[in-house]
C-alpha cells in the first residue's frame, strides 16, 4: 500500500462506521493561552472535552497535522537521531463525543490494523493503564476485559501513569489508555528477546503506533481530577510510524512519505543514504523539518524572534546548521524542498502548494540570513578559539544567544580544535536566561470557580451593546504580584478579541446595588468569551448589566470594515496573489499585512484611497449573513483564510456584492458611510515577501488631515501665500543655495585680504615669527581656514587669533611644526593658559588648538599674555643654549 492508501483506507473505514471526516485544524494554535501548537489531533476538540461547547457530530475522525517541539510534547531533540519522531507528523485520529466508548474504539482499532490493514497479530502488544495510587485511580479493567476478547492475554500489559494516562498539558482534559505497539524487528532476535521485554523501552524497532485515550478527567491546577462531564473517545495514530510498519521498513524515512526528499537530497549534496551516520542524520533532519517549517508559514506563524515564530525559527536553523556542517550545504538549500513537499501533500493538506512561493521565499530569506549569522559566529568562534585554553560557558552561552549556535555546534567546533566546552557554565547561563524569561512572563492561573453549568455562551454583541447577564464562572489569574480576573457571562456583548479586532472593553453594572467593575479587555479561549477585570463584584451571584464602550466599539467598527475594503482594493489593484497575512484593528488605527513580493508605490497607494473612499461615499450597507454552511460561502467566492479554523457554519460578510466578501467574525458598521474617511499613513515591509499597509478612517483621518493642511498652511504663510507654493519653496531652497556658496565666496576673499595683512604684521620675537591679532570673521570655520593659510605660508611661526564670534569670545594658537619639535611647545597648553583670561577652556594638538570662553573682555589681555609667554620662552631657551 502507498502511503497515500493507507491514509485514505483509514478515514474510509471510520467513515463507514458512522464517522463524519473533518479537515485538519491549522498547526498554528489561535486563543489557547496554554498550547503553542497543534500537538495531537484532540487538540480543536479541547472545548467539547471540557463541556464549553456542543460537538456538532457525535463521531469524527480525521488526519491532523501536529507539531511536537515546545511544551510537554516537545520531541526535538530526538528527531533525525531516531528514526521514529518527527516534528511534523499526522495524527490520524476517531472520536466520541460522549457517543460510543472503550468496547468499540478497542475493537475497531483491531479490526482496522489485523483486517484492514493486514498487521501481523503476533507483533502487536497492547496495553493498559495499571492504575495509580496517587491520583486514586483503578487498574482499568474494562479495556483490559475487551482486549482479552481479541488478544492472547500474555499480549496485554500493565503500564503506569507515564505510559498509560494521557494528558494535554499540565491541566487539561485527561484519562487513562491503551496503547498499540509493533514489534518491527527480524524473526532472529524475536527469538531471542520477547517483544513484551522492549514496549515502551525505547526500542527503535518497538514502537507505539496507535493510542486509545478514554477522556474522562479534567486535570486541575492543583493536581487533582474532577471527572468530566461526558465520557469520550481521543484517539490517535502515527501516520509515518503505521506507514513504516505496513511497507515493512525499518524507519519512517525509509518510507514513501520520506524517499522522495531524501533522494532529492542526497542527489544535490552528492551523498549517498544509508552510508554514514552523521550524513544519514544529516539529512533526516533536513527532509523532517522542511515539513515543519512549510507548514507552520503556510498556516500563518512567520519565523520570528519571539513565541511561536522562534520556535519556527530554531527548527529552521537546526536544519540549515545540519545541512551546513555535515552535508557541505553552505548556500541556500532547504526552500527547493518546499515544491516537492507542496505537491506530496496536495490533495491531503493544500494549504501549502496554494502558497508555494510565498512559503518558499520566507524560508529562502531565512536561510540566507541565518548562514550569515553563521559564518560570523564561526569567525567569531576562530577568533575567541585562538586565545583560550577551553571554550567558556558564558562563551558558548553568546554564540547560541546570539548566532542561534545549537550547543553541539559548538562542542563539534571545539572538539575540531581539541578544546573542551565549559557545559557546566553553559548550563548555569542557559538555565539563568530561562527563569529570567519565566519570571518575566510568569501568570499563574487558578482554576474555574463555577457557578452555574451551561454548554455555550451566547455572544449578542452583532446587535446590542448591553445586556442583562450573569456570571457563569470566574477565576484568579496573578502576573508580576498582580491579582486579575476573568469572568464568563451567561449572555455577552463584549466582542472577544480575533480575527484582527481587539475586544471590547466597558463595565459590568450590578442590578442590586449599582456596583461597578470596569471591563478591560475581552479574550477569546478556545470558545470561550473570557471578560478580563480587575476586581471581582462584591455580590457575584447576581444579575448584571453588560455595557459595552460604545464609542470605541463604534470606531473599531470603522477600520475594520474599512480593512475588508481596503483588501479588496489591494486585489483589484496589485493582484489577486494578495492574501492576508495578519491583521489589527483598534478604535485608532488598522494594520493590514498582504503578501506582496514588491513595495506598493506611492501611485498605487493613492489609487488604492481613491477605490475605498468611493466605497464609503456610496454609503454600502452592510450584508451580513450568520449561518452559511463551509462550502456554500466557499462557492460564493469567499476567500478563506489559511491558518484558520473555520467551523461547519461560517459568518460572511459582504459589502457591495462582488467587491468584498468575506469569511469574518468581527464586527462591522452598518453602511459605509459610517467610516467617513480613509487615509493610508504607511507601507513598509515586515518580512520576507509581506508588505503592511497602516490606515486611518473617521475622526482620526480628519485630524491627521487637518494636522497637515495645518502645516502646509504655516509654510505658505512663512512664504507670505504665494500662488504657486511649492514653486515658491523650491526657489527660496535654490535661493539659499545660491545665498550660501556666495557667502564662502566673499569669506574667502576676505580671509586672503585678511590673511595679506596679518602677514604684514607678523613681528620678530627673538628669531620667531609672532602674530597675536583679533580677527573680525563671522564664522569658526573662517578663522580655521585663516589661521591653516597663515600656517602654510610663513615658517617658524607662532600664531594667536583672538575672535568674537555670535557673541563669544574665542582663541586660536598655531605654531610651526618645527617649532613644535625643536622647543617642546603645546599649543594646547598655551591655549588653555589664556582661556583663562576669558574664563574658558580648550585644547588640541601641539601645533593647532583652540578655546572658548565667556568673557570677550579679555581677549585683548589674553593676546598681550601670549606675547609675553613667547617673549619669556625664547628668552629662556637662549639662556639655556
Ligand atoms: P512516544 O512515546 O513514541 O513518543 P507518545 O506517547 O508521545 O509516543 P502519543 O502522545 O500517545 O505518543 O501520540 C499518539 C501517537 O502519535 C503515537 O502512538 C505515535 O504513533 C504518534 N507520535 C507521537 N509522537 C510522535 C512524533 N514525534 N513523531 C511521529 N509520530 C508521533
Ligand atoms: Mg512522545
Amino acid at each position: 500500500m502507498t502511503s497515500r492508501e493507507i491514509r485514505e483506507a483509514f478515514l474510509a473505514f471510520f467513515e463507514d462506521k458512522g464517522h463524519q471526516i473533518v479537515p485538519s485544524a491549522p498547526v498554528v494554535v489561535k486563543n489557547d493561552p496554554t498550547l503553542m501548537f497543534t500537538n495531537a489531533g484532540m487538540n480543536q476538540f479541547k472545548d467539547i472535552f471540557l463541556g464549553d461547547a456542543r460537538a456538532t457530530y457525535p463521531r469524527v475522525a480525521d488526519t491532523q497535522r501536529c507539531l511536537r517541539v515546545s511544551g510537554k510534547h516537545n520531541d526535538l531533540e530526538e528527531v533525525g537521531i531516531d528514526t521514529y519522531h518527527h516534528t511534523l507528523f499526522e495524527m490520524l485520529g476517531n472520536w466520541s463525543f460522549g457517543d460510543y466508548f472503550k468496547k468499540e474504539a478497542i475493537a475497531w482499532g483491531w479490526e482496522l490494523l489485523t483486517e484492514v490493514y493486514k498487521l501481523d497479530k503476533d507483533r502487536l502488544y497492547v496495553t493498559v493503564f495499571e492504575g495509580d495510587d496517587v491520583d486514586g485511580l483503578p487498574k482499568d479493567e474494562e479495556a483490559y476485559g475487551f482486549w482479552k476478547g481479541l488478544i492472547a492475554e500474555e499480549r496485554i500489559l500493565l503500564g503506569n501513569k507515564k505510559d498509560n494516562f494521557w494528558e494535554m498539558g499540565d491541566t487539561g482534559p485527561c484519562g487513562p489508555c491503551s496503547e498499540i505497539h509493533v514489534d518491527c524487528r527480524p524473526d532472529a532476535e524475536r527469538n531471542a528477546v520477547d517483544g513484551s521485554m522492549l514496549v515502551n523501552a525505547d526500542h527503535p524497532q518497538v514502537i507505539e503506533i496507535w493510542n486509545l485515550v478514554f477522556m474522562q478527567f479534567n486535570r486541575q491546577k492543583d493536581g487533582s481530577l474532577k471527572p468530566l462531564p461526558a465520557k469520550h473517545v481521543d484517539t490517535g495514530m502515527g501516520f509515518e510510524r503505521l506507514v513504516r510498519v505496513i511497507q515493512g521498513k525499518a524507519s519512517n524515512y525509509d518510507t514513501d512519505v520520506f524517499q522522495p526528499i531524501i533522494g532529492f537530497i542526497a542527489e544535490k549534496a552528492g551523498v549517498r543514504y544509508g552510508h554514514d551516520e552523521q550524513t544519514d542524520i544529516a539529512m533526516r533532519v533536513m527532509a523532517d523539518h522542511i515539513r515543519a517549517i512549510s507548514f507552520a508559514i503556510a498556516d500563518g506563524q512567520l519565523p520570528s524572534n519571539n513565541k511561536a515564530g522562534y520556535v519556527i525559527r530554531r527548527i529552521l536553523r537546526r536544519a540549515v546548521r545540519y545541512a551546513y556542517t555535515f552535508l557541505q550545504l553552505k548556500e541556500p538549500f532547504l526552500h527547493k524542498l518546499v515544491p516537492l513537499l507542496a505537491e506530496q501533500f496536495k490533495g491531503v493538506f493544500n494549504e501549502l502548494i496554494a502558497q508555494q512561493d510565498f512559503v518558499q521565499k520566507v524560508v529562502l530569506e531565512e536561510e540566507q540570513s541565518f548562514l550569515r549569522t553563521l559564518v560570523t559566529g564561526v569567525q567569531r568562534f576562530e577568533a575567541y578559539a585562538a586565545e583560550h585554553q577551553t571554550i567558556a560557558g558564558e562563551f558558548a552561552f553568546e554564540l547560541y544567544d546570539t548566532f542561534g549556535f545549537p550547543i553541539d555546534l559548538t562542542e563539534l567546533l571545539a572538539k575540531e580544535k581539541t578544546l573542551n566546552v565549559d557545559m557546566v557554565g553553559f548550563q548555569q547561563a542557559l538555565e539563568t536566561q530561562k527563569s529570567r524569561s519565566r519570571a518575566a512572563t510568569a501568570v499563574d492561573t487558578d482554576d474555574w470557580v463555577v457557578l452555574q453549568g451551561t454548554e455555550t455562551v451566547d455572544f449578542v454583541g452583532y446587535d446590542g451593546l448591553e445586556s442583562e447577564t450573569e456570571i457563569i464562572k470566574y477565576r484568579k489569574v496573578s502576573a508580576k504580584g498582580k491579582n486579575a480576573y476573568q469572568l464568563v457571562l451567561a449572555v455577552t456583548p463584549f466582542y472577544a478579541e480575533g480575527g484582527g479586532q481587539v475586544g471590547d472593553t466597558g463595565v459590568l453594572i450590578s442590578k442590586h446595588h449599582g456596583e461597578q467593575v470596569a471591563i478591560i479587555d475581552t479574550k477569546r479561549e478556545n470558545g470561550l468569551i473570557v471578560h478580563y477585570t480587575q476586581t471581582l463584584p462584591k455580590e457575584i451571584g447576581g444579575t448584571f448589566v453588560a455595557k459595552v464602550d460604545a464609542a470605541k466599539r463604534r470606531d473599531t467598527e470603522g477600520n475594520h470594515s474599512a480593512t475588508h475594503l481596503l483588501h479588496a482594493a489591494l486585489r483589484q489593484v496589485l493582484g489577486d496573489h494578495v492574501s492576508q497575512k495578519g491583521s489589527l484593528v483598534n478604535a485608532d488605527h488598522l494594520r493590514f499585512d498582504f503578501a506582496h513580493f514588491a513595495k506598493v508605490s506611492d501611485e498605487e497607494l493613492a489609487q488604492i484611497e481613491r477605490i475605498v473612499n468611493a466605497k464609503v461615499r456610496e454609503n454600502i450597507p452592510l450584508e451580513e449573513a450568520r449561518e452559511v454552511p463551509f462550502q456554500q460561502a466557499i462557492d460564493a467566492g469567499v476567500t478563506a483564510l489559511f491558518g484558520e479554523k473555520y467551523g461547519d457554519q461560517v459568518r460572511v460578510i459582504t459589502f457591495d456584492d462582488g467587491f468584498s466578501k468575506e469569511l469574518c467574525g468581527g464586527t462591522h458598521v452598518h453602511a459605509t458611510g459610517q467610516i467617513g474617511f480613509f487615509k493610508i499613513t504607511s507601507e513598509s515591509a515586515v518580512a520576507a515577501g509581506v508588505r503592511r499597509v497602516e490606515a486611518i478612517t473617521g475622526k482620526k483621518a480628519e485630524q491627521f488631515i487637518q494636522e497637515q493642511v495645518g502645516i502646509v498652511n504655516n509654510i505658505r504663510e512663512l512664504l507670505n501665500n504665494p500662488k504657486d507654493f511649492v514653486s515658491a519653496l523650491n526657489r527660496l531652497l535654490e535661493e539659499n543655495t545660491s545665498l550660501k556658496k556666495e557667502v564662502e565666496r566673499t569669506m574667502a576673499g576676505k580671509a586672503l585680504q585678511l590673511k595679506g595683512q596679518l602677514v604684514d604684521k607678523a613681528m620678530d620675537v627673538n628669531g620667531i615669527k609672532a602674530i597675536f591679532a583679533q580677527v573680525e570673521l563671522p564664522t569658526a570655520d573662517a578663522v580655521k581656514t585663516l589661521a591653516y593659510a597663515l600656517k602654510g605660508s610663513i615658517e617658524n611661526l607662532f600664531l594667536v587669533l583672538a575672535a568674537e564670534i555670535n557673541g563669544k569670545p574665542g582663541l586660536t594658537v598655531v605654531i610651526s611644526d618645527n617649532l613644535v619639535k625643536q622647543r617642546g611647545w603645546d599649543a594646547g597648553a598655551i591655549v588653555r593658559e589664556l582661556a583663562k583670561e576669558i574664563q574658558g577652556g580648550g585644547g588640541g594638538q601641539p601645533f593647532y588648538a583652540t578655546a572658548g570662553g565667556k568673557d570677550a573682555g579679555g581677549l585683548e589681555k589674553a593676546l598681550v599674555k601670549a606675547k609675553e609667554y613667547v617673549q619669556s620662552h625664547t628668552k629662556l631657551t637662549e639662556n639655556v643654549e
